[in-house]
């Protein structure tokens, strides 16, 4: 068994399943690794390791392929009812909220998120996520349709289960992430294989627990651990996949649609964003400088729709950078697991670099760091939440994502909405946007104008299961979540029939 160095806040269930042998989970059995590999997992709080999992490979990717192949040609779960689907997604849900404590700490421990924000949005989400999509299965259907053709027909479409589904998730949200690519996914019928991130694969090896434990069929779902080259890749190009389901980068999201060439398989991609978070003169400050100030350090920045380039009028714009810069500057970081700590590492040694070169890159630049600007202690990957001034639009900083606690503040002087619209558009990115502002007329108006998946008004990050999220232009392809992520699902059949 590793090395583990457990925090002695943990309760002894969590520091037990987070210190044992830790293994995969294919066609409906607990296995290691095919070649017997496995990799360390380290508490970001401190850079220890505090576990070690299998190292899938492409044999380990075939085995689950062929399982879930198997279990969606034969198995009894293409033979369930939509209701049994249901029920057992539910089943799933109820698992998971029992034990939401642990899977809070596991999240925790693992992510480096504060306890209190996985007890509070990443499991409750997950279990509502898993509840609404288990309500979906009875209701995904076609429709009938009056066609126009010579003779007497009856026509009518199926929306059928696509198949097999490849999906890989990210280390932002661990539990959730896998929560919003399984559930729907199984409400349309498919079986799947789930990678799930390097950095933060044991939210998920628990998940795989009670996956079993609610009583899925064998191969349904098939959960590996490993690395992107070594086991995203194989999955994402292999030819008995029907469709991948990927949330990362933009880069990887590239790769991933290369390879899905050979059999061309479906793709739906969630991806990065910079998106903007705009302040109008008459916006209520008291509500909008907080919130604002959330739209960025919320999961320490690591969020695919932070609000990293905030645009302020030029009449408030001394006192939003003022107010969140003074926000940023209170915050707690710390430990996970401490109760006061507000906001916890980043997730990786390999992130903590990142975000500081881009912190580092502004300021030679000639950006001004108006809060932080460095790394926040000497173990751990803990970096300071930023606030950047005196930033301009060709600055690396305000182009790319840079997903840390890390704002760039922009002025603007206009009142001309298309012009606004079209800096927060400047961004080859669309996945996200908040508008503040009393004005009804402006936020609808400005909500039009913005070319993002998503627009908030008067608030940023509110989720919700109905609510589709996703992106347009290199935000990526399709929508998470409400109804509409069952197109990602499903296919459709038209059937006309001579009476
Ligand atoms: P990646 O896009 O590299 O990783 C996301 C998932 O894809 C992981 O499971 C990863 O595996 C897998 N992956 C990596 N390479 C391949 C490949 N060639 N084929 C198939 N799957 C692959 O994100 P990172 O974790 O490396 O983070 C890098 C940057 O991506 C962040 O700094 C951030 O800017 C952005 N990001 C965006 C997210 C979003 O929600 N939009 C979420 C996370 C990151 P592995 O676990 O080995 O990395």
């Amino acid at each position: 068994m590793a090395t583990v160095a457990i925090d002695p806040r943990l309760d002894r269930k969590t520091s037990d399943f987070i210190a044992q042998q830790h293994r995969m989970y294919i066609d409906g059995k607990f296995v290691n690794a095919a070649s017997g590999k496995t990799f360390s997992i380290y508490n970001p709080a401190t850079g220890e390791v505090m576990a070690q999992v299998p190292e899938a490979e492409s044999a380990d990717v075939d085995q689950a392929v062929r399982a879930a192949r198997r279990a969606f040609d034969e198995g009894p779960w293409s033979r369930m009812s939509a209701s049994q689907r249901g029920r057992l997604i539910w089943k799933l849900a109820d698992l998971l909220e029992e034990h939401l404590e642990e899977f809070a700490a596991i999240e925790s421990m693992d992510n480096g998120k504060p306890l209190a924000v996985a007890r509070a949005a990443d499991v409750p989400l997950a279990v509502d996520l898993f509840r609404y999509m288990a309500g979906w299965s009875t209701k995904i259907m076609g429709h009938s349709f009056p066609i126009s053709a010579s003779g007497e027909y009856l026509s009518y479409t199926l929306r059928e289960p696509i198949g097999v589904v490849g999906q890989i998730i990210p280390w932002n949200f661990p539990l959730l992430m896998a929560a919003w690519k399984l559930g729907p996914a199984l409400a349309a019928g498919c079986t799947i294989v789930l990678k799930l991130a390097e950095q933060t694969p044991l939210s998920g090896l628990r998940l795989a627990e009670l996956i079993h434990e609610a009583g899925f069929p064998d191969g349904v779902v098939n959960v590996l651990t490993g690395f992107g080259e070594g086991a995203g890749a194989p999955l994402a190009a292999h030819e008995l996949v029907d469709k991948i389901a990927f949330t990362g980068s933009t880069e990887v999201g590239r790769l991933i649609v290369h390879a899905a060439a050979g059999n061309l398989k479906k793709v739906s991609l969630e991806l990065g964003g910079k998106s903007p978070a705009i302040i109008f003169p008459d916006a209520d400050l008291d509500k909008a400088i907080p919130g604002t100030a959330s739209a960025i350090f919320f999961n320490h920045g690591q969020c695919c729709c932070a609000g990293s380039r905030l645009f302020a009028h030029e009449s408030i714009f001394d006192q939003v950078v003022e107010g969140v810069s003074d926000i940023a500057s209170r915050i707690r970081i710390g430990s996970g697991l401490d109760p006061l700590t507000q906001m916890g590492p980043l997730v990786s040694e390999e992130q903590l670099q990142k975000v500081t070169s881009y912190i580092d890159s502004g300021l030679s630049e000639g950006a001004n760091a108006t809060a932080g600007g460095k790394k926040a202690a000497d173990r751990g990957y803990f970096v300071q939440p930023t606030v950047l001034t005196c930033t301009t639009p060709q600055m690396k900083v305000v182009r790319e994502e840079i997903f840390g606690p890390v704002v760039c503040a922009l002025p603007f002087s206009d009142s001309d909405l298309e012009r606004i619209a079209q800096e927060a558009n400047n961004t080859e990115y669309g996945l996200a946007a908040s508008i503040w502002t009393r004005d009804i007329s402006v936020a609808n108006k400005m909500a039009k104008r913005i070319r993002s998946g998503t627009v908030w008004i008067n608030c940023h990050n509110v989720f919700d299961a109905a609510l589709p999220f996703g992106g347009y232009k290199q935000s990526g392809w399709g929508r998470e979540m409400g109804g509409e992520v069952l197109n990602n699902y499903t296919e459709v059949k038209a059937v006309a029939l001579a009476l």
